[in-house]
């Protein structure tokens, strides 16, 4: 396979100015939290935090560990059978520290934990209802695994008082198995956004889509069409970037002006918003979307 090692200038951003992360460090300074944004020196930083309107900022915390039980190919975090044990303070710390932060919108994800019965999921659902209890102005969105198809658990986290379910299928199906770890297929991801939709009306249900892993246009098509059948709200594009040599080789690039047409497409089809761009990630400015999009 054709091996690409020159960034194309669109990706070549500059670092977020340093008082951007000065200033995060003083808001989270004794506060005990792990954002995404600020350990991943995540580039968006700016466009996510950078607002005057700190009500519409929003941050990615990362919940149940730095330890996954599964191996994805894209993917950098570690690997672990039998991961560390949950910290049983976490959900009220998590809520505690964010209650004093005081911005707008909260992405909680994790790492997957096939080693726990549910999967986490009673875990994540208690974050959350302590975030509503003691700072119920913060919206709440959930980026989780696929429970290992356990829909039960699914539609635990999304009656837990969040306002967006989001579940990654990441790529289109025929590459699922290069691309994913063996036990996640494209199925039974939408079986989760279908049941996070069915749980309770009117949730708004998430996903995103790295480009550039070999898919092909027809392939991405059939991947949206299924997305909307199953009442899909939200779809992000976004480049897939080569984390290690040891991880999957990035086919392509795709160009600042493919992602457009896909953010235009993916409205066509009915997707109440979409983000699209070489550094989107699923998190990009998820806030001031859901405040424009949903809540207007
Ligand atoms: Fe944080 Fe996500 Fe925004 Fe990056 S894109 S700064 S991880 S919220
Ligand atoms: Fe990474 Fe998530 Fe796959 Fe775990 S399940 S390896 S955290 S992408």
């Amino acid at each position: 396979q054709k091996q690409i090692t020159r960034l194309p200038s669109w990706l070549k951003t500059p670092i977020p100015d340093s008082s951007s992360y000065k200033k995060i460090k003083n808001d989270l300074r004794g506060l005990n939290l792990h954002t995404v944004c600020e350990e991943a020196r995540c580039p968006n930083i700016s466009d996510c935090w950078g607002g005057s309107d700190k009500s519409a900022a929003t941050a990615t915390i990362m919940l149940m560990g730095d330890t996954c039980t599964r191996g994805c190919r894209f993917c950098s975090v570690k690997t672990s059978k039998a991961p560390p044990p949950l910290d049983p303070h976490e959900p009220e710390h998590t809520a505690e520290a964010l209650s004093r932060w005081g911005l707008g919108y909260v992405v909680l994800t994790s790492v997957d934990r096939d080693d726990l019965a549910d999967g986490g999921a009673r875990h994540f659902a208690e974050t959350v209802r302590k975030i509503k209890q003691k700072a119920p102005a913060i919206l709440v969105e959930c980026l989780t695994g696929d429970y290992a198809g356990d829909l039960d658990m699914v539609g635990h986290v999304a009656l837990s008082g969040l306002d967006v379910y989001a579940h990654n299928v990441e790529t289109v199906e025929a590459l699922t198995p290069q691309v994913r770890d063996r036990r996640a297929t494209f199925r039974q991801s939408l079986g989760v956004l279908r049941a996070a939709k069915e749980a309770k009306e009117g949730l708004i249900t998430k996903t995103s889509i790295m480009l550039g892993l070999g898919e092909t246009e027809e392939q991405l098509w059939d991947a949206l069409r299924e997305l909307r059948k199953v009442d899909v709200d939200v779809v992000t594009f976004g480049q897939y970037m080569r984390p290690t040599k040891r991880h999957m080789p990035v086919h392509e690039y795709v160009t600042p002006d493919v992602f457009e047409l896909w953010r235009q497409r993916a409205l066509d089809m009915g997707f109440l918003y979409c983000a699209s761009g070489p550094l989107v990630r699923s998190s990009y400015k998820a806030g001031e979307a859901f405040i424009e999009n949903v809540l207007k």
